[in-house]
Parts: C-alpha cells; sequence; structure tokens
C-alpha cells in the first residue's frame, strides 16, 4: 500500500485481522458466545466496515453506546443475518421506547427508573420486551448499585412484562490479572444474579476473557481486543494487530548548529 498522492497520510484497518482477533477471543474464552463491541464507531475504525467481518466470523450479539449508533447499524446487521442482537449499553433515555421496540434494539437497563419505565411501556404493549440488565459491580459508571439490586430482590414484580436476554456487569481493572477488585467484583456478582431472574451473563471486556473460565460465564464481551490492543499488557500481545499507519516523508534536511529548529 501506497499513500496517495493527495494525501499525507493514510490509516489501513485490516478487516481479515479483526476477523481472526474475533477466533482468538473466541479461543481463549473456551468456544463459548462471544459478542463483539462496536461503540464509537467500532473505536474509531468504522463500525460499518467492520460489522460484516464480525458477523461472518461468528458474532451474534452487538453493543453500542448510543441509540443512534444502533439505528444506523440495524438494516446493516439485518443484511448480515437475521438474528443479530444489538444492545445500546447508554440505556434506555426517556421518550425512546418506541425506537428501541420498532427497530429491535435492546437497552441495556441501567437503573431501576429505566426498569420501570421498559416494564411500563411492555403492559401498554401487552408484549413482553426483551432487555439487557446491568449490575453494577464496582466500576461506578453505569447499571445498578447494590441498592437497587436488593430492591428488586424485594419487588420481583418491578420486572414484569421484561424478558431479560442478558445480565451484564463490567470489570473496572481487568487488565491488572492481581489486582484484588477482580475477585471482589466477582464475589459480589455471583450474589447479586441470586436478586434477578436466571439469564444469560456477561462479564468479561478484552482483558476479563484472558483472567479465567472462573470469570467467563455465558457472553464474552470484548471490544479494544478485536481491534488489536493487548489486553494482557503485562504479557505478550495475543491479538493480531489491525491498524497501520502509513504517512509520506514530506521532507528530509541536513542542518547542523547554529542551525535550530
Ligand atoms: C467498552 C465496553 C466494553 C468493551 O471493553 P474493552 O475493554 O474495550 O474490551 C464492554 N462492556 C462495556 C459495558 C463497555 O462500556
Amino acid at each position: 500500500a501506497a499513500v496517495p498522492a493527495s494525501a499525507s497520510g493514510v490509516l489501513l484497518v485490516d478487516r481479515a485481522a479483526i476477523a481472526e482477533n474475533y477466533r482468538i477471543l473466541k479461543a481463549a474464552f473456551l468456544e463459548k458466545a462471544v459478542a463483539a463491541v462496536v461503540k464509537a464507531d467500532g473505536y474509531g475504525l468504522g463500525a460499518e466496515q467492520i460489522v460484516p467481518s464480525l458477523v461472518r466470523a461468528g458474532a451474534r450479539s452487538f453493543f453500542v453506546a448510543q441509540l443512534d449508533e444502533a439505528l444506523k447499524l440495524r438494516p446493516l446487521l439485518d443484511r448480515c443475518h437475521p438474528a443479530i442482537a444489538l444492545y445500546v449499553l447508554n440505556g434506555l433515555t426517556p421518550g425512546t421506547e418506541t425506537l428501541f421496540a420498532d427497530n429491535t434494539i435492546l437497552p441495556v437497563l441501567n437503573s431501576l427508573g429505566e426498569i420501570e419505565a421498559w416494564s411500563r411501556f411492555a403492559q401498554q404493549r401487552g408484549t413482553a420486551q426483551p432487555a439487557a440488565i446491568h449490575l453494577d459491580s464496582g466500576m461506578c459508571r453505569l447499571g445498578l448499585p447494590p441498592d437497587a439490586v436488593e430492591r428488586l430482590r424485594g419487588n420481583p414484580g418491578a420486572l414484569d412484562g421484561i424478558v431479560p436476554t442478558c445480565i451484564l456487569s463490567h470489570l473496572a481493572c481487568a487488565e491488572e490479572p492481581d489486582n484484588p477488585k477482580n475477585a471482589e467484583q466477582l464475589a459480589y456478582l455471583k450474589q447479586a444474579l441470586t436478586a434477578l431472574p436466571r439469564a444469560p451473563v456477561s462479564f468479561c471486556n478484552s482483558s476479563g476473557i484472558f483472567l479465567g473460565r472462573d470469570y467467563h460465564f455465558d457472553l464474552g464481551r470484548p471490544g479494544v481486543a478485536l481491534y488489536g490492543v493487548n489486553p494482557t499488557p503485562a504479557a505478550p500481545n495475543p491479538m493480531r494487530p489491525v491498524v497501520r499507519l502509513l504517512a509520506r516523508i514530506l521532507q528530509i534536511r541536513a542542518i547542523d548548529a547554529p542551525q535550530t529548529v
């Protein structure tokens, strides 16, 4: 590959390497189901260019951050495969219920308020509505905090009309295998899951997959490792490189003191 004359640089994205990274992660996840996180336009590499390769490699669940990203990807995913689950991590913003349901996009419910809104919507429509439920096990960013989980335990009717297709939680320090936070989050998650109906559990981001089978549960949820970033920073990178930056050398100059640059 060369830099075209009209450009001073080119970023090359190797889609075959992304597909190979999906297979490497799936093998590390002991061949259980692995979703693909393609938020932020596929970590800046172009979600629409990447998604078909991931579907061909076997991905059947996708995660984005925002509903707008999901609305853009839904028709493409439908053309790739008839049964792709598409989740929005940022959750159910007020008034978006119809957009989610009519486009077969699944909200990740992050609070009791979102659970209440989705349950009410299901009852209004008269049909059960699928969704993921996000438990915060220590990341302290999004998801139900422990007190909300305990309120759900005491009031399972709050989930009426909701079909949980996935219960997810996010590791805060998985790239540090010796960090005690990992085991703390795992122990809390196991305890919190007893407050919820049974559903496939998704706990592992890229680095989490390499913490071993105790952390795996049912569905892997890697992002950055698909794109070649090392999920095990203390060890050699098991991923294939995906991105190559070529830049044109504009000029080479020979200079010497007292010249300055
Ligand atoms: C970004 C994100 C992921 C993917 O994490 P990586 O570290 O990029 O593998 C998984 N789950 C959630 C909730 C995220 O926000």
